[in-house]
């Protein structure tokens, strides 16, 4: 049952969420992102109290069914026992939709993987000049510069979401685009999942355009 404080959003459009889920994990699962039980999606169903719809854990992202997602709060509980277990990571897209996140997705590519892991000691992986970076939320010109941070993989989801929180209030230089866990993948968001899609699309895109001309060339 669910619990007296939350009141369920409409199921027809919990049903859509799911279906726009299920979608983006075949997608991706084909093209090499979210192979096996990788990754993990969601989206925010309710703002007051807040509440997602997420992926539950150990399922495979290219065969997902109905019953394998789970709904939890802003703590990353799981409303209803009968669901599901929530991810491991589930703290980490709590953290961002509590700052403005409408849907978060989570990728394991291998560029993601290999370039988190090579630039971890810089922090950040840099990417400019190229007209697809112009897909991402705020950039306008391919004469800009995404900088996406880069985080030591770990198991202590709640001090890296806590340290995300930090970054994605800083007034000064807020955290933008996304971020990578080194040698283990990309989070993204956007206001919906339509939105994040696109995130997703262009930071894969970019990430194996960095890693192709890295191949090709030894620089970028
Ligand atoms: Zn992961």
């Amino acid at each position: 049952m669910l619990t007296e404080a939350s009141t369920p959003p409409p199921t027809d459009q919990i049903d859509l969420q799911i279906g726009e889920l299920i979608e983006c994990g075949r997608d991706f699962h084909r093209r090499g992102w979210s192979l096996g039980t990788s990754s993990n999606y969601s989206v925010v169903i309710d703002s007051e109290p807040l509440t997602l719809l997420m992926t539950g854990s150990g399922f495979d992202k290219g065969r997902l069914q109905p019953d394998h997602f789970v709904i939890v709060d802003e703590n990353a509980e799981s409303l209803d026992e009968a669901f599901p277990k929530p991810s491991a990571e589930a703290l980490l897209h709590t953290a961002l939709a509590k700052h403005g996140a409408g849907a978060v997705l989570h990728t394991h590519s291998v560029a993601a993987t290999v370039l988190s892991e090579h630039f971890l000691n810089d922090g950040v992986l840099r990417i400019s000049g190229y007209e697809m970076l112009k897909g991402l939320s705020g950039i306008t010109t391919h004469e800009s510069e995404a900088v996406i941070e880069i985080y030591p993989n770990t198991q202590d989801i709640a001090s890296l979401a806590s340290a995300i929180e930090s970054r994605l209030t800083d007034p000064a230089n807020p955290l933008r685009h996304g971020f990578l866990m080194a040698g283990h993948g990309l989070y993204t968001w956007g206001a919906d999942i339509a939105a994040a899609r696109r995130q997703i699309e262009v930071l894969e895109f970019l990430f194996e355009v960095v890693t192709q001309k890295r191949l090709l060339t030894g620089s970028f």
